[in-house]
């Protein structure tokens, strides 16, 4: 007698091999056998007939670290059949906390926008895994370490150079988290405090991540320029340099100038392979990106955390400075200004609140201000704290990446719940959307990929990247981390315009061996896990 058997489905097992009729069974935590099971009871039968049954799905990219502290359910993520989030990517994470409580408090403040404010509680990966764990948490997390974190507690988040001291307390920092856990160290190098390390730094941590065979680099690059993908190439010579794997987040082509050239992109990074870099990436499947605008503003201005921008911002002749960098340099790596291309996708000022949804000239011409001016006022009275979608790139680069081999699926979203304190403002559909899209969209409606192809990039190729032993496949033995979903059917809702939608088409979804939803609707039992590399 099984726990759950799982009937008549077919099984798209994850590592991208044909799908094949099998039933499933699990007991305990764990599936325990996989083929025809004629006869066999248990205490919950599921019919799949007509239904697809593949690994629960593990999200390569996302930023849940601290959404599921605010609401342990994450039905975005369950609706989409995602069982276990990436977390503490593009070097923010919630650990380490330094010791110094000025410090932290930046740190916490540099986080909020992520998931508002949250009770912490802890001062490194295992209190953050303890602290979850003892919670109870809806999906299975897998935590990356944060440049951003890991320099923000050894310097604090001023823009200078680490001195030699600092580069190897760093580097123990690193190795602690390493040691309780940690899949990888990720870096944000177009985010302060990341942003201020430079190459040298990036390689010297590297190469005490390099002690620990498989953990990954994972790198939200420095951008490009129009002269091509120079923060991929940096990524490139720090993976070489120091001997570790380098996985690229979010690929993309952002700016205009060079729209239509994912292909050589693509073509740079199979170079790199063939010459011996073990590299990939991932991608999410729309053609926007979404972030705080404070990544718009020079990052001199952002030294020292989010409240010193907010002071400058105060200051006249500071902010003039800050104006005049922006216009001469452009957006991040010097794309050009498209006003109308940045949305307005979260305020925390009430004073400002019919600003969401609107893009910054529309913003611009209620107020009779120029869309810069518009853009620094809002920053100013909102504390520093406004998101933003950017729309600066094309659904073909898009399409290129996620067919590419090397690629699999990260979301850049994070687990919310509609109604619950993370169901706020107008983010990015890539919260809800991400995973559903490609089976509706690129799988079913467009033929991009096939259904093996798209469930081997969201479940076995990540685990595999991540060097996961026990889930990510469906096969006897592995942790019973399972999603039963409609091909027919399953289908992304959430839009800009409306992203508070959850997708559908997917019904059941087994979490560590326990039913998180069933016929449609979750059930409340929270089986997640933080995972430890
Ligand atoms: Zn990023």
């Amino acid at each position: 007698m099984f726990d759950i058997l799982i009937t008549g489905g077919t099984v798209v097992d994850g590592t991208g091999a044909p799908a094949y009729r099998a039933d499933v069974a699990v007991q305990g935590d764990r599936i325990v056998a996989v083929g025809t099971l004629d006869g066999a009871t248990a205490v919950q039968v599921v019919d799949a007939s007509g239904k697809i049954v593949t690994p629960g799905f593990i999200d390569m990219h996302t930023h849940s670290d601290l959404t599921v502290r605010a609401d342990a359910r994450g039905w975005s993520k369950l609706r989409q059949g995602v069982t276990t989030d990436v977390v503490g990517n593009c070097g923010m994470t919630p650990y380490p906390v330094a010791h110094d409580p000025a410090r932290a408090q930046v740190l916490r403040e540099s986080l909020f926008a992520i998931a508002g404010e949250v009770p912490w509680g802890w001062d490194s990966l295992h209190g953050y895994r303890e602290t979850l764990n003892s919670q109870g948490i809806g999906i299975n997390l897998a935590p990356l370490v944060g440049h951003s974190a890991i320099r923000g507690a050894v310097l604090g988040f001023d823009d200078r150079p680490a001195t030699a001291g600092e580069q190897d307390e760093m580097g123990r920092v690193l190795a602690r988290a390493l040691d309780e856990g940690a899949f990888g160290l990720s870096t944000g190098l177009t985010l302060p405090p990341s942003a201020y390390g430079d190459t040298d730094e990036v390689v010297n941590l590297c190469r005490t991540l390099a002690r620990y065979r498989g953990r990954l680099y994972c790198s939200h690059t420095r951008g490009d320029t129009v002269a091509g993908p120079t923060g991929m190439r940096e990524a490139f010579e720090i993976g070489q340099r120091a001997g570790v794997p380098v996985h690229l987040a979010h690929m993309a082509v952002n700016d205009p100038r060079r729209w239509g050239s994912a292909g050589e992109v693509m073509d740079e990074l199979d170079t790199i392979a063939i010459a011996g870099l073990d590299v990939t990436g991932d991608v999410y499947p729309y053609a926007a990106s979404s972030s705080g605008f404070s990544q718009c503003l020079p990052w001199w201005a952002q030294s020292g955390g989010r409240l010193d921008t907010v002071a400058r911002l105060k200051d006249p002749a500071t902010r003039a400075r800050i104006r005049a960098d922006m216009e001469a340099n452009g957006l991040l790596a010097g794309w050009p200004w498209h006003w109308d291309r940045l949305l307005i996708c979260r305020v925390e000022n009430p004073d400002w609140a019919h600003a969401e949804g609107m893009n910054f000239l529309e913003l611009a011409a209620t107020r009779g201000v120029a869309p810069i001016d518009a853009a620094l006022d809002l920053m100013r009275d909102d504390e520093g704290r406004m998101q933003v979608i950017f729309f600066y790139r094309t659904e073909e680069d898009m399409q290129v990446f996620l067919r590419h081999p090397r690629i699999m699926v990260g979301s850049d979203g994070s687990a919310l719940t509609v109604g619950g304190p993370t169901g706020v403002g107008r983010p990015h559909p890539r919260n809800y959307g991400a995973t559903a899209r490609v089976l509706g969209r690129y799988v079913r409606d467009l033929g991009v990929l096939t259904l093996e192809d798209a469930v081997h990039r969201m479940s076995g190729k990540v685990a595999t990247r991540l060097g996961l032993q026990d889930r990510g496949w469906i096969r006897t033995g592995l942790a019973a981390d399972l999603a039963i979903l409609d091909p027919g059917t399953v289908t992304d809702h959430a839009t800009f315009a409306d992203p508070h939608q959850y997708a559908s088409g997917i019904d059941t979804v087994i979490v560590n061996g326990a039913l998180a939803m069933t016929r449609g609707e979750p059930t409340g039992i929270h089986r997640g896990r933080v995972l430890a590399a």
